[in-house]
């Protein structure tokens, strides 16, 4: 890629520090509610068993782990990490009279669990984020059971030019909408560019593929604004 990563790491942090209490609320404006549509097929795909492990990395809010525990009928457990304390206190106020979850203020980069231990690692638009995506990718690798899964929902690649062109046209409106809504159109700047400067869903494949993983595969969402990739651990 495209190595906008480089020494960004406390870009990203103040991004997430700006925007979190309005985070939810931008997510619904900016997308008109399909990010939960692409969630929910995520789910659909991890298709989850009960009484497993999961592990959400950049859990921001915790849209993942709400969706993961309804599916397994709240049988499992999930670990939540995410680098931003303000962003992991939202969840935990979310999940208050919930017992199998906990939360984790580490770094993607550096797990705090042991080897073999999750059967299955999500990361829901947060490793275009990372500093350095291959540690990310490798410590997901590490965490996770032989036989355990890697689901990545990322913004992707728009392949249709026409609707590419109406892609990018709205997107260039979003700092603006920022600013009206949050006050702040920098965050906002940043999605745009991280978006544009992310791997193409090949590309993160083969990066994917460096770590080892198997069976590695992607869907595309709403025509490539958003992809699933899967990997396994064998
Ligand atoms: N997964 C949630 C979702 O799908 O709504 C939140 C996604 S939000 C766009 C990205 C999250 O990634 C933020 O909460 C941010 O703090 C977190 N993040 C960014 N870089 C990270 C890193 N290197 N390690 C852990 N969390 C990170």
């Amino acid at each position: 890629m495209k190595t906008y990563h480089t020494n960004n790491e406390r870009l990203v942090k103040r991004v997430f520090q700006d925007v979190f209490d309005k985070y939810d609320f931008m997510n619904d404006l900016m997308s008109f509610g399909v990010h939960r549509l692409w969630k929910k097929s995520f789910i659909d795909w991890l298709n989850p068993q009960n009484s497993t492990k999961l592990i959400d990395v950049a859990s921001g809010t915790g849209d993942i782990p709400k969706l993961f525990l309804k599916k397994i009928n709240n049988t499992g457990k999930v670990y939540c990490v995410d680098e931003n304390k303000e962003m992991l206190n939202l969840s935990k106020k979310k999940f208050y009279n919930i017992k199998n979850i906990s939360w984790y203020c580490n770094n993607a980069e550096k797990l705090p669990f042991k080897d073999n231990y999750f059967d299955y690692y999500t990361i829901s638009f947060g490793i275009r984020n990372v500093e350095n995506i291959d540690k990310a990718l490798h410590e997901a690798y590490r965490v996770l059971k032989p036989g355990g899964r890697f689901l990545c929902l990322e913004f992707s690649k728009v392949r249709n030019e026409i609707l590419n062109k109406f892609y990018k046209v709205y997107s260039k409106s979003l700092p603006a909408l920022g600013k009206f809504v949050v006050g702040k159109s920098e965050p906002y700047e940043y999605l745009i560019n991280s978006i544009e400067r992310f791997y193409t869903q090949d590309e993160f494949s083969e990066q994917i593929l460096n770590q080892k993983f198997s069976n590695i595969s992607y869907r595309n969402l709403s025509a490539g604004i958003a992809a699933i990739h899967s990997a396994w651990k064998v």
